[in-house]
């Protein structure tokens, strides 16, 4: 190796004076900065873009799953599958391919070493591996630390929601008490689970220095004693040694990083798998008129074992308004779920004049519904927002007349600045009554076909509601109405 050096200097013109080697190393060390600049940049832009591929993944999935899904999901979950678990993927991803460059930089120190000493090369080599073997369990340990943290952190997050939707009951009755215990208890897991990673990353340090240096003991006690080599040659040979262990080192790091991550990384992509399985099938292509009536034939359901609807057969005419009445838990949000095709029967077909829906675009249909949910819960933006919810194609002057006609105009009128006033974190700022108003002017704003109103008035003052109905039967004929 050292002629090899002396003889690319001499074809090159130069001598190796200590001022040249001096400035290679400058010009060296220097080029090598911008290539890591250069590949630290790629790196950090293309795990960004893995995380941002997962959650777009996760986003597309979510939105096309079905309703019955939907309702099974604890929204924390979701939340946290969104924000931490693709981030800690995304940043497993990173330790793993920065350990894939630790790896081929271990192949070049061993190539070097075995053109020194192919001796030295594999007994440093072998005791590499022991020391990856010896040290693993704190590999393993901080994997099985690394799923506790993935686990804890999606249950912590869903009860945290959870408990945030409902926090007025349980502040008011003086009950967050018990919520606050198990979110601590749950919280004091993941510290625990934290605790547990760091300990294993810092063991693994803290042996891989010892056996190191144990190693560099034995190799130099007997090259010095026993082989009684020359001082210098000793000197290389331990620094391509200590190099190339240190780097067989930094590999197990890098590979315990990546483990204690891995779990967010397959517990998102279990969550995206389940809801690609829970897509909602759109098969239909006919466009939707409503021009006769919205039937139900024969129409059985039932939520998983619990049977609600059986055998019924209902028929809601165009232009009229029909209204549904029962006891609480007698299935009439059941009944209106089918008929925006959110549920699907289990026997019989909803109908739309002559078409059955599942051969109706379902998208356009459900364009022209309009809705009012039983529980009116409204988007943390402007009332405006909330009442065109996005669509461009409404103007302020749409949202306007339908504010009139659901009796809520003059109090946005009198609020600061009145459409652009926003509601609070899910309409938290407004009356249970105003509330509902918004919700029935975002549901007439886009002049429906069918109107629905799930117990839409059960939040106003007698009044209030039979202004309500005076604009409903205003707008029968025009429009369906199914209360
Ligand atoms: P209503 O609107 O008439 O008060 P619903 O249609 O909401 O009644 O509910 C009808 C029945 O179905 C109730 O007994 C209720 O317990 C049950 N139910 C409603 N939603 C679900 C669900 N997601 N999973 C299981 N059962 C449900
Ligand atoms: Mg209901």
């Amino acid at each position: 190796l050292e002629q090899l050096v002396t003889d690319g200097f001499s074809a090159l013109g130069m001598s190796p004076t200590v001022g040249v080697l001096l400035l290679i190393f400058i010009a060296t060390i220097t080029v090598k900065s911008a290539l890591v600049l250069l590949a630290k940049k790629q790196v950090g832009y293309t795990v960004a873009r893995v995380a941002t591929d997962l959650r777009l993944e996760m986003l597309r999935a979510l939105l096309v799953s079905r309703w019955q899904y939907f309702l099974k999901q604890p929204l924390g979950g979701l939340a946290n599958s969104m924000a931490t678990e693709s981030t800690r993927a995304s940043k497993a991803y990173m330790h793993g391919i920065i350990m894939i460059a630790d790896f081929i930089q271990v192949v070049i120190y061993a190539v070097i070493a075995f053109l020194v000493s192919w001796k030295v090369a594999l007994v440093t080599l072998v005791a590499g591996l022991m020391i990856f073997f010896v040290l693993r369990r704190f590999v393993q340990k901080a994997r099985r630390a690394g799923i506790r943290q993935t686990d804890v952190l999606k249950s912590l997050l869903s009860l945290l929601t959870d408990t945030l939707q409902s926090i007025k009951p349980l502040k008011a009755m003086a009950r967050e008490n018990v919520s606050d215990l198990l979110l601590e208890k749950k919280t004091k897991r993941l510290n625990k689970a934290l605790q547990k990673q760091v300990l294993n990353k810092e063991f693994l340090k803290a042996f891989q220095e010892q056996m190191l240096m144990i190693i560099l003991a034995i190799g130099l006690y007997v090259m010095l004693v026993y082989w009684q080599m020359p001082l210098p040659s000793i000197l290389v040979l331990i620094l391509l040694v200590s190099k190339l262990l240190k780097q067989l080192n930094k590999v197990q790091t890098r590979y315990q990083e990546m483990v204690i991550l891995e779990s967010a990384y397959w517990s998102l992509k279990d969550t995206i798998g389940k809801m690609e399985l829970e897509r909602e099938v759109l098969s239909g292509s006919k466009m939707p008129e409503l021009k006769r009536a919205v039937r139900l034939k024969n129409v059985d359901f039932a939520y998983d074992d619990h049977r609600v609807l059986q055998n019924i057969s209902l028929t809601f005419p165009a232009g009229h308004i029909t209204s549904i009445v029962g006891p609480s838990g007698s299935g009439k949000t059941t009944i209106v779920d089918l008929v925006t095709g959110l549920l699907k029967p289990q026997q019989g077909e909803v109908w739309i004049d002559d078409q059955p829906l599942p051969q109706i675009d379902l998208k356009r249909w459900r364009r022209i519904v309009g809705y009012v949910p039983q529980e009116n819960l409204l988007l943390h933006d402007t009332i405006m927002k909330n009442i065109t919810l996005g669509d461009v194609n409404l103007s302020e002057k749409d949202a306007e007349d339908a504010m009139h006609a659901a009796g809520v105009w003059e109090f946005v009128q009198s609020m600061p600045q009145g459409m652009q006033s926003i509601v609070g974190e899910r309409g938290g700022k407004l009356s249970g009554g105003q509330r509902q108003r918004i919700a029935i002017a975002r549901a007439i704003v886009h002049k429906p076909k069918l109107l629905i109103l799930d117990e839409a008035t059960s939040a106003l003052d007698p009044q209030s509601e039979s202004a309500i109905c005076e604009t409903l039967l205003e707008l029968r004929g025009q429009h369906t109405i199914l209360t």
